[in-house]
C-alpha cells in the first residue's frame, strides 16, 4: 500500500484460466490485480519490490503446489506478512488443515459462491493494513515521529548478523544535545519538545543512505547506526550532523559552547563476530560520548580502547 488513495493489490494464484478470469472480475474494481497460472511466478512476484497485499491461492498446481508456495513465503521477512488464502477445490478436512499448517489465514473451497469470497478478501485485507500500522506505530518515537529505541534494537541486531556474514564493518554514533536541562529551564518544556523535533528532523535528512537509521535512543540522545560503514565514514556522518545541527542556529543561551543548540557524539566502528554483540559495540560508542562531554561538548570523540 503506497497511499491512502493507491488501490491494494491482489495476486491471484491459478493454474486454470476461467478461474483467474472469474476471480478478477470479481475483485478488480477494488484491487489492483496481479495474476500467475504457477507456484514458481507467484514467489517471483512475492518476492519483488512490490509485493501483493494479500495472495489468493490455487492449491494444486503442477510445479510448486499451493501448500508449498506458501511455506515458502512463511520462510522470508518480507513475505511472511503476505495474508494467503487458500481457493481449492480440496474439500477434506485433512486438505484444510495442511492449508492453515502452511501458515494461510482463511480457506476458501470452490465452486465458491463470489460474496463469501469479496468478504474475506476484504477481511483480510483490512487486518493486514491495521496491523501494519500498528506495528509501523510499535516502531516510532510518538514526539519525533523517528525510529524508537525498540526499532534501533531490532535493526543493530539485525545488521549485527547480516555483518558478520559478510564480514564488514559496522559503526554507531550516539549523541546528545549539550546542556539540554539548561535548555528546559530557560525555555519551557515545550520549546524543549520543539527543539528534539528540529534535531530529529535534522539527522534524518543528513542521512544519505537508505539502509542507515537514525533513532531517538532516550531523552535527547540519538542513536545512528551505519552498516557497512567504516570508521573515516562514521566520522564524516558525524561530522556532517555537528554542521547540519549547528546550522540550525536554535538559541541557547546557558550552552557553555556557543549559544546555539550543539551536540556531542561518540563514534565506534567494529567488524562484528559471533564473540561480540551489539552491545559491546554500544558501550564503545558511549565512552567516546562520554569523551566527547568532557573534553567540552560540542564535538565528536572517536572510541578507542
Ligand atoms: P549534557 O550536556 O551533559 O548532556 O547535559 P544535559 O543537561 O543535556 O543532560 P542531563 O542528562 O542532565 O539532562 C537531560 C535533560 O533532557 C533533562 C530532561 O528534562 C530533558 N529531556 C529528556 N527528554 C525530554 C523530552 O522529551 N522533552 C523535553 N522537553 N526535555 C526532555
Ligand atoms: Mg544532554
Ligand atoms: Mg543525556
Amino acid at each position: 500500500m503506497d497511499s491512502n488513495n493507491a488501490k491494494l493489490s491482489i495476486l491471484i494464484v491459478d493454474d486454470e484460466p476461467y478461474n483467474l478470469k472469474i476471480l478478477n472480475e470479481l475483485l478488480r474494481s477494488d484491487y489492483n490485480i496481479r495474476v500467475a497460472t504457477n507456484g514458481e511466478r507467484a514467489l517471483e512476484i512475492a518476492m519483488s519490490d512490490n509485493p501483493p497485499d494479500l495472495i489468493l491461492l490455487d492449491v494444486m498446481m503442477p510445479g510448486i503446489d499451493g501448500y508449498e508456495v506458501c511455506r515458502r513465503l512463511k520462510l522470508f521477512a518480507n513475505t511472511q506478512d503476505i495474508p494467503v488464502i487458500f481457493i481449492t477445490a480440496k474439500t477434506e478436512e485433512e486438505d484444510e488443515v495442511r492449508g492453515f499448517e502452511a501458515g494461510a489465514v482463511d480457506y476458501v473451497i470452490k465452486p465458491f459462491r463470489p460474496i463469501v469470497v469479496q468478504v474475506r478478501v476484504r477481511t483480510h485485507v483490512d487486518l493486514r493494513i491495521k496491523t501494519q500500522l500498528l506495528q509501523n506505530q510499535s516502531l516510532r518515537d510518538g514526539l519525533t515521529g523517528i525510529a524508537n529505541r525498540r526499532r534501533f534494537n531490532d535493526y543493530i541486531k539485525t545488521v549485527w548478523n547480516c555483518s558478520i556474514r559478510d564480514f564488514s564493518s559496522l559503526s554507531l554514533i550516539i549523541l546528545d544535545i549539550d546542556h539540554f536541562k539548561l535548555f528546559n529551564d530557560r525555555y519551557g518544556h515545550q520549546e524543549g519538545d520543539s527543539c528534539l523535533i528540529r534535531v530529529a528532523d535534522c539527522l534524518k535528512a543528513s542521512i544519505k543512505r537508505k539502509i542507515d537509521l537514525v533513532a531517538r535512543y532516550g531523552g535527547e540522545e540519538f542513536g545512528c547506526i551505519l552498516p557497512n560503514t567504516d570508521l573515516d565514514g562514521a566520522c564524516e556522518v558525524a561530522q556532517n550532523f555537528q554542521n547540519e545541527i549547528f546550522a540550525l542556529q536554535i538559541p541557547h543561551i546557558d550552552s557553555s559552547t556557543n549559544g546555539y543548540v550543539s551536540i556531542s557524539q561518540g563514534v565506534a566502528t567494529l567488524i562484528p563476530s559471533q564473540e561480540s554483540s551489539p552491545d559491546e559495540l554500544l558501550r564503545m560508542a558511549d565512552q567516546a560520548l562520554y569523551k566527547a562531554k568532557k573534553s567540552g561538548r560540542n564535538r565528536f570523540c572517536v572510541y578507542t580502547n
